[in-house]
């Protein structure tokens, strides 16, 4: 995948994942925005820290890049604890999972990302892990098998899932606190590159801050990115201050337009608009023509675009908008009228 389909991804690059790890908030008081769940949640972290109890296990839903993690890592910071991280997909074998439930201490946080993504056979183990703090499994084959039970240590699971509505109801059952992350507005975004940009020794005034944060589509992982292309930027073209202009010469070479939307997002619509007369269409139909898998449609380009109006979920499938229709075809007419001028 080239630099440019990187930057188009709300999904962790390597280059995240980097950054990630210093920009990551850590204290309750770090993280911005999310007000009702912030409040919930340290009401939760209060009351299981008095009973001196392991805070219930917890299910944050929401797109890719909004802060689960890292407020996964914010209750085992508040509560003292240890965090382990894997991820549903990451744990292949039953095996693996008992291998990391038996290593857990008392309180310790287990963190399973894209929790909707593990196997049956995993999942099952982790019913009773979860209500019961135990597990039992088979060992030997025929008449010699035997159950064992196994007690664990009370810990804390945290479930991260971009889709919820995929979790078995048995596993969602078994969750005691559930959290929906929802996308943050400019002035939170601000706030939040603002900040980063301090962490990243870079000046970044206020228009500027506004800007990108504008163009983040809703989400602090791209906001970060965000900020380092555009100091990227003035570092080569300019003296290394960010002000405003320095930001939309960035966005523009970046093709990120005034709404944030990008590549993927415009080739979405315009497949849509041009392929299919603005829908609606199947998903599936949807991906194929775009070469995409299924998954990234509906995990990552689709929750921007749903929730600033600019596409319709339908039964029968996904349909544009009159905003996104005017977006692309004000943009497309914009385009004739410049090649015209140009061969005039
Ligand atoms: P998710 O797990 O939902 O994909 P992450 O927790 O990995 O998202 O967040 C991605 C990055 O965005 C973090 O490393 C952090 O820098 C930033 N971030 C996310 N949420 C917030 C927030 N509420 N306040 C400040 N920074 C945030």
């Amino acid at each position: 995948m080239d630099e440019q389909r990187k930057i188009v991804f709300s999904q962790e690059s390597e280059e995240d994942q980097v950054y990630s790890l210093s920009l990551r908030p850590i204290l309750i008081n770090d993280f911005v925005g999310q007000q009702d769940l912030m409040h919930n949640l340290q009401v939760s972290l209060q009351a299981a820290k008095q009973r001196r109890e392991p805070v219930e296990h917890m299910l944050f839903s929401g797109p890719p890049g909004l802060g689960k993690t890292s407020l996964a890592n914010i209750v085992a910071h508040e509560m003292g604890a240890r965090i382990t991280i894997t991820s549903g997909p990451a744990i292949t074998r039953a095996g693996d999972l008992i291998g990391i439930l038996t290593n857990l201490e008392r309180g310790d946080v287990l963190f399973i990302d894209e929790i909707h993504r593990l196997s049956k056979v995993v999942e099952e183990f982790l019913y009773p892990a979860m209500e019961n703090f135990k597990i039992d499994f088979i060992v030997d084959k025929g008449p010699y098998a035997k159950t064992i039970n196994f007690n664990l240590k009370p810990f804390t699971l945290i479930g991260a899932t971009t889709r919820s509505g995929l979790l078995a109801s048995p596993l969602r059952d078994r969750f005691g606190i559930f959290h929906h992350l929802d996308f943050y507005s400019p002035e939170e975004l601000s706030q939040i590159v603002s900040r980063s940009a301090v962490k990243l020794n870079v000046t970044l005034d206020g228009k500027a801050a506004f800007e990108i944060a504008q163009r983040a589509r809703g989400t602090p992982r791209i906001v970060n990115r965000l900020l380092r292309r555009v100091r990227d930027f003035a570092q080569v073209k300019a003296s290394g201050w960010i002000d405003h202009s320095i930001v939309i010469e960035a966005m523009q070479k970046l093709a990120i337009d005034e709404k944030g939307l990008d590549e993927m997002d415009r080739r979405l619509l315009k497949v849509l608009d041009s392929h299919y007369k603005g829908g609606p269409v199947g998903v599936e139909t949807l991906a194929a023509t775009l070469n995409e898998e299924v998954d990234t449609i509906v995990d990552v380009v689709e929750p921007y675009l749903l929730k600033i109006g600019f596409l319709k979920r339908t039964p029968r499938g996904r349909e544009l908008t009159e905003s996104s229709i005017q977006h692309i075809q004000g943009k497309s007419r914009l385009k004739e009228v410049l090649q015209r001028e140009r061969y005039e």
